[in-house]
Parts: C-alpha cells; sequence; structure tokens
C-alpha cells in the first residue's frame, strides 16, 4: 500500500486526490491520510504529490516506517476527501524550503 508521510504535514496540497481511483484519501486538519482497505497500489498519487510526501510501504526508509500505522489509524478516524482542497497557509513556503 501506499503511504502519507511527514511532508504533508502543513501542506495538504490535495493533488493525490484528482489522482486516486477508489477514493483512499482521508484528511484532518494538518495532512491526508491513505486507507490501506482501498488502495489498489496504483502509484498514482506519489508522482502527483508536489512535495514528495507519498511512497509504497516498502520503500519507506526506517524511521519513516512507522507512519504505515499512522495512516491506517488516521484513515480510520477521519473523513474521506473526494475533491482537491485550497493547500494550507504556508504550503507554497513549506515546498520550496523542501527544495521543490
Ligand atoms: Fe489511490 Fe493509487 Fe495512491 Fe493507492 S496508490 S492511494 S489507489 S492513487
Amino acid at each position: 500500500t501506499y503511504v502519507v508521510t511527514d511532508n504533508c504535514r502543513g501542506c495538504r496540497y490535495t493533488e493525490c486526490v484528482t489522482v486516486c481511483p477508489v477514493e483512499c484519501f482521508h484528511l484532518d486538519d494538518s495532512m491526508t491520510y491513505i486507507d490501506p482497505e482501498n488502495c489498489i497500489d496504483c502509484g498514482g498519487c506519489a508522482p502527483a504529490c508536489p512535495v514528495g510526501a507519498i511512497e509504497p510501504d516498502y520503500r519507506l526508509a526506517a524511521d519513516k516506517k512507522f507512519w504505515i500505522d499512522v495512516n491506517r489509524r488516521r484513515a480510520a478516524e477521519t473523513p474521506v476527501i473526494s475533491a482537491r482542497l485550497v493547500p494550507l497557509p504556508g504550503a507554497d513556503e513549506r515546498r520550496l524550503a523542501l527544495g521543490r
């Protein structure tokens, strides 16, 4: 399954939502999460993310593996997002700071 990681926090561009064919994405006030029960591993969302926040679980660095559990837990607790939102304030500044 694909996993949303820390770069999303505070940006939340939500381009991912426009490419996901199966409405995997959930969100809270700070970021999005992928529901691992629905993800079909199409890979479409990863290149669509302007801040490179999304990776397949098997490619996560050891210090990012905890995001697998975070996505599973938070996707179960938060609503589905089915349309793109305006990014969070400061998203462009954060993206530039990440060198994107
Ligand atoms: Fe949706 Fe495909 Fe990304 Fe899974 S890999 S969250 S199915 S766009």
